[in-house]
């Protein structure tokens, strides 16, 4: 049984999902101690319960500790079995965190699955479902899998409420990643959402967006939109800004907050977006962390990110853990780096 410590690396919960997921794939048994030892309220938060619960479920797997807080985890995986199915974080957990932990499994599956996730889709510290959406899934996509999904509806902090559900279709094996060039800029799409609160924090979030990105963009570049949503999923805001180019694509999410000023929201995405514009790296931050899986299940493939996070890092230790396999990292210019995966 592999032993993994929770507190290696960045020490979050990225360590947990990722040993679940691959000991899915794998076969692989682990016992993971130290859970989320990096963070200041550690152990199993629901999101995570969530997550385990789930993956415990598709693959019959024999577990201890199981349970809120708790520090140490046995997981010992059966076989992965597809199927319709339903779970339910019960709070406003992430439910794109919970999928991203099955998801690699049910790709390997022998059959269709449809599954539907409860919880939080537009929350801190997450990847929201626009983000799975219109980056994350298509990537996939241009690796060969199928997933078809619908926002049934949204749930933000701290109610959550949020529903998700997601067809996938298995792949018999994902084709190389390959992203290493961005190419020219396209176009950049400022979305702000709200339900529950007045149109006009959309509109200024949107304007503080503009106006950070004015020196580097031009604003014909620029297109914008305010969506409203019934007012019953409320209170929530969202804004996110895409930014699509000759052959990259990211995306970047700013959440409104109760005592957070619309302009405050809008400044720090913006500076976040023109931070991924002033380098030439084709995959943002935070794609990085989630393609490291689908590009270890492909065994081959590589992408250009800007100087990998502490998160990514950690990432990258606990696949190669789990298999025979490395990442080789190489610095570009500027602060660019090459993450290539290779067969040991
Ligand atoms: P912890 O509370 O221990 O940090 P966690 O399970 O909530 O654990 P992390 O381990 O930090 O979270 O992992 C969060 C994941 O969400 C990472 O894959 C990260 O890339 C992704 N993520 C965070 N913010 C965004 C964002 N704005 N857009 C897309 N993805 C995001």
């Amino acid at each position: 049984m592999l032993e993994i410590d929770g507190a290696f690396g960045e020490g979050g919960g990225q360590v947990l999902r990722s040993s679940v997921a691959l000991a899915m794939i794998t076969g692989q048994p682990f016992r993971i101690f130290n859970i989320r030892g990096g963070r200041s309220k550690p152990g199993l938060m629901r999101q995570h319960l969530a997550g385990l619960n789930a993956a415990a479920t598709i693959c019959q797997a024999k577990t201890r500790g199981l349970e809120l807080r708790s520090r140490e985890v046995t997981f010992q995986p059966g076989s992965v079995t597809a199927g319709d199915y339903t779970f339910k974080i019960g709070s406003a957990g992430s439910v794109c965190l919970v999928l991203q932990t099955i998801l690699p499994a049910l790709l390997t599956a022998k059959d269709v699955s449809r599954v539907a996730i409860e919880g939080g889709t537009h929350v801190p510290f997450a990847p929201t479902y626009e983000f799975l959406d219109q980056v994350y899934f298509p990537v996939l996509e241009s690796m060969g899998a199928r997933i078809d999904r619908k926002l049934v509806r949204p749930g933000f902090m701290p109610a959550g409420g949020g529903r998700i559900e997601v067809e996938i279709h298995p792949v018999l094996e994902l084709d190389p990643l390959e992203l290493v060039d961005r190419g020219t800029l396209s176009q950049i799409e400022i979305t702000a959402a709200v339900s529950g609160i007045p149109v006009i924090v959309a509109e200024r979030e949107i304007e503080a967006v503009r106006e950070v990105l004015d020196q580097q963009v031009s604003p014909e570049m620029i297109e914008s939109q305010v969506v409203q949503l019934p007012r019953q999923f409320g209170p929530g805001n969202a804004v996110h800004t895409k930014v699509e180019s000759a052959s990259g694509l990211a995306m970047f999410t700013g959440l409104g907050q109760r005592g957070v000023r619309a302009e405050t929201v809008g400044k720090r995405l913006g500076k976040v977006v023109r931070r991924y514009l002033s380098s030439s790296a084709p995959v943002g931050p935070h794609l990085a962390d989630q393609l490291l899986l689908p590009l270890a299940m492909a065994g081959k493939g590589k992408f250009v990110t800007r100087k990998p996070s502490e998160h990514t890092a950690t990432n990258m230790k606990v696949i190669e853990t789990f298999l025979p396999l490395q990442f080789r990292t190489r610095e570009l210019e500027d602060e660019d780096v090459q993450i290539e995966v290779v067969g040991l």
